[in-house]
């Protein structure tokens, strides 16, 4: 079994809660403010209906609120990133039809399409920087 280092850090948006990582570049935010993050409508009608589901299962996984966070930050997902979601909140919909191979099969799907996902942040990251200059120079205005 892959036991990986877990520790807490502080919610970078409230600043309040704390937030348990779990995996490597992992965005510390807590539930209650990724759930705000998502909270925002859909226009599409073929992503509004495949986000349609059980708020509780957002709550229960950060997967399926940064699938969602990602389809409101750039407009798209890729196909895999549709097909994990699919799955993963029918497995988490359906718990006593999934049995353990098919929860280590989500996990899996879960992490790489992380990693699809981090790889679209750090991009999105630099341009934020580029453009979060000048709101640092705030901090020292007299
Ligand atoms: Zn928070």
């Amino acid at each position: 079994m892959a036991w990986r280092p877990k520790y807490k850090q502080l919610c970078a948006i409230c600043k309040k809660s704390h937030v348990l990582i779990s995996s490597r570049g992992q965005f510390p935010i807590c539930t209650a403010c990724s759930m705000k993050q998502i909270s925002q409508p859909i226009e599409d009608e073929k992503f509004k209906a495949m986000f349609d589901i059980d708020q509780k299962l957002y709550e229960q996984s950060s997967f399926l609120r940064s699938i969602k966070y990602n389809y409101l930050r750039f407009g798209s997902l890729s196909e895999k990133q549709i097909d994990t979601f699919k799955r993963v909140s029918e497995e988490l919909a359906n718990p006593a039809h999934s049995n353990k191979n098919s929860a280590q099969t989500a996990t899996a799907a879960t992490a790489s399409a992380a990693a699809v996902i981090s790889e679209k942040q750090e991009s999105a990251n630099e341009a934020k920087q580029v453009k979060q200059a000048k709101p640092k120079a705030k901090k020292s205005k007299k």
